[in-house]
């Protein structure tokens, strides 16, 4: 071992890979970080998974880290050392130049979700007041702002209504939707897997064959975009079979006679038809689920990242009103969040649309009340979604863009074009860790620190606000984002005071409801805080929706199946998926610097159906070239029947073949979430 426990501290923390919310122990020797240790926190109850065990602190203190700021040499092309003064004094009179110019809606910010709720607040503030415009966003743009828009309208709150203890542990039933935590939400698997190992009945519904479809009761391998018509053929049996909850259809909901009418069409035969399942399969699940008194339905990025996503998620939410399983112990509609903070990234208002808190933009009162708080005229016009802000910098609207801790052009759907969006940029700030392959276009690259170095808070996918706490300080120049932000408003010509994190934080209570009873002091005093708190004696909110929706009566969402906007025809035959796997978080910028999981998966593939690849003549393992209409890599073939016939799969954690070189940036009506899960490939063998 490379420590003596004596030599060490311990600082006890939350994990910053996904939503799940893990607590662990940073053990920490001559201020470098040794080890993990797991500790009971609420949702991972001393279990961890191989990211936060083993992927949590190479990249801290990997040489690679950005030192120091960087401005680029505009006649060279290269990044040179600047003093934070220089770079600082750059970004703030090249974005006020900007404004005055070509006006406030010519610039735009991009929050990270991978950071504490203080600093994210800090930059939506810095946007609204300095940018003066509502053109900033967050990452879950491209995962859940489905769920955000979708859940919002059914129910009135955007985000999981019950705890993961709660959906997994003692309940008679658990739904899967288009979630595979098994290698997404580890920690969320492992306690799937114990419940079914305990006797919980499992429904899978997902195109591929999964770790945890090998031990459903019923897996409905639904062809991908196909949500919509599989949930609707759900309610048609559940109604015809009698199971529909009709007192609490009656009582706390609406717009179900018009949800009738629609699913009424969507027989077990044309589902069938439709979803490339069994009809007796489908009956059998509706049956099943109804029948369950205990039954969540957890879902990922299968429902959502579709053109229909949002459509997708609200007829989640209609399956479970039809049976009123909502506001209940352990049921409800259980988006499982990706990023670390993805949760806390949308909570803090780095969305076009919403204050912290989901306080809407659009509401008088709501506006005067953040004018009044940060005295200043703020912009009344909703801002841009980040899938719309690539557009529209190249049709030349959007001229300035600061992006903080974000890497689209590894995570963002179509890479020519966001390359091209950001080529289009008069000036990019980005704010990193690393040279990420975003960085690499910016004109000025400001150093941030990690997780590790700082103090401040994650919510995670349940809405529990957790502590982040600070472990090491490391050598070089790197200041705390939130100081960065702080020190541009000035510059900017706003006054903003220093803050700690803390104190960002009663300033987040003191202006948002939901948030009001929340401070450093309280959680550090408990396991967390789940939202709404509304006062600082309100014990949190573990289940959403007892009793009365958020949004009063919940509301029955009338959905009709639409098809996918890209699907295979005859010059790209093969429908491809996108994913993640076990070892990797999305740009691998943090797992990737750890060896050892780079030698378990270091490099990309796509998983093809065996009776594909034979008429193709590829075998596994050969070197495959993949295009599609709007890019082309190369890549290795898995060959397996985990795809069904005329489909295939590939993570997009991989530099040397990145799905989105090929995935669709079609997007949702609602929330503009972009159509990764379904594009159309064509699939050839490649000599060397
Ligand atoms: Fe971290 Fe998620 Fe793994 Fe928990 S499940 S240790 S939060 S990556």
């Amino acid at each position: 071992s490379k420590y003596r426990i004596w030599q060490t501290k311990k600082v006890l923390t939350t994990c910053p890979h996904c939503a799940t919310g893990c607590q662990y122990y940073l053990i920490v020797k001559d201020n470098e970080i040794v080890d993990v240790e797991p500790f009971d926190g609420p949702s991972n109850h001393n279990r961890l998974c191989v990211k936060g065990r083993f992927g949590s602190f190479d990249f801290v203190h990997s040489s690679e880290r950005l030192k120091y700021p960087l401005i680029k040499n505009k006649e060279t092309g290269e990044f040179e050392r600047a003093s934070w003064d220089e770079a600082l004094d750059l970004v703030a009179s090249k974005f006020m130049e900007l404004k005055k110019k070509y006006g406030s809606e010519s610039l735009a910010g991009f929050a990270c979700s991978r950071s504490p709720n203080e600093d994210i607040y800090m930059l939506q503030k810095m946007v609204r007041t300095c940018f003066e415009t509502n053109n900033v966003d967050n990452c879950a743009r491209v995962c859940h702002s489905a769920s955000v828009a979708g859940l919002a309208m059914t129910l009135g709150s955007g985000a999981m209504t019950n705890p993961i203890y709660d959906i997994t542990n003692d309940v008679d039933c658990i739904m899967l939707v288009g979630s595979n935590p098994e290698e997404a939400h580890p920690v969320v698997g492992m306690q799937i897997r114990k419940a079914v190992d305990r006797g919980t009945r499992l429904i899978v519904v997902d195109p591929r064959d999964i770790g945890l479809s090998k031990k459903a009761d019923i897996h409905l391998k639904i062809k991908p975009g196909t949500n919509v018509a599989f949930a609707n053929g759900m309610m048609h049996v559940i109604i015809k079979e009698g199971l529909a909850d009709e007192e609490f259809i009656k009582t706390r909901t609406e717009g179900f006679e018009k949800l009738r009418e629609i699913v009424e069409e969507y027989t077990p035969q044309k589902v069938s038809q439709i979803c490339h399942i069994k009809e007796d399969m489908l009956i059998e699940a509706a049956k099943m689920y109804a029948k369950a008194k205990k039954a969540p339905i957890i879902y990922c990025l299968g429902v959502t990242e579709h053109s229909t996503g949002t459509e997708g998620v609200m007829s989640m939410s209609n399956m479970a009103m039809m049976v009123g399983k909502l506001g209940k112990e352990g049921c409800g509609v259980n988006p499982l969040r990706g990023q670390n903070n993805v949760q806390g990234a949308c909570d803090m208002g780095a969305l076009p649309g919403d204050f912290p808190g989901y306080q809407k933009l659009k509401n008088k009162e709501v506006l005067e009340k953040f004018e009044k708080a940060w005295n200043k005229k703020l912009n009344p016009n909703e801002g841009l979604h980040a899938t719309e802000v690539f557009p529209a910098s190249i049709e030349g609207k959007i001229k300035g863009l600061f992006i903080f801790g974000e890497d689209p052009v590894v995570t963002d759907p179509d890479t020519n074009h966001v390359i091209k969006a950001l080529e289009s940029l008069e000036f990019l700030v980005v704010d990193d860790l690393f040279m990420t392959e975003t960085a690499k276009y910016a004109d000025v690259i400001l150093p941030g620190v990690s997780y590790a170095e700082k103090e401040g808070t994650f919510s995670n996918t349940e809405r529990r606000v957790q502590r982040v706490r600070k472990a090491v300080t490391l050598e070089g120049e790197m200041r705390l984002d939130t100081d960065i932000f702080i020190d541009l408003m000035n510059r900017m010509g706003y006054e903003q005071p220093y803050l700690t994190s803390a104190e960002i934080m009663d300033e987040i209570a003191s202006l948002t409801p939901s948030f009001a009873g929340i401070s450093h002091e309280r959680l550090d005093k408990t396991e967390g805080i789940q939202w709404p708190c509304t006062s600082k004696e309100h014990p949190g909110t573990p289940i959403m929706h007892v009793g009365k929706f958020t949004r009063g009566l919940g509301w029955f969402y009338p959905a009709k199946y639409v098809e996918s906007s890209e699907l295979p025809d005859e010059d790209y035959p093969i429908l491809m998926m996108t994913g993640r796997v076990l070892y990797h978080y999305n740009t691998r910028a943090m797992t990737g610097k750890t060896p050892g999981l780079m030698e378990i998966s270091g490099s990309s593939f796509i998983e093809m159906n065996t009776q594909d690849a034979a008429e193709l003549g590829v075998k596994d393992g050969d070197k495959v070239k993949v295009s599609s209409r709007r890019g082309e890599i190369i890549t290795t073939a898995r060959v397996s029947e985990k795809v069904s016939k005329g489909e295939s799969w590939m993570p997009f954690h991989f530099p040397d073949g990145n799905a989105n070189w090929l995935t669709n940036a079609a997007l949702d009506e609602y929330a503009k979430i972009p159509e990764y899960k379904v594009c159309a490939v064509k699939i050839n063998s490649y000599k060397e």
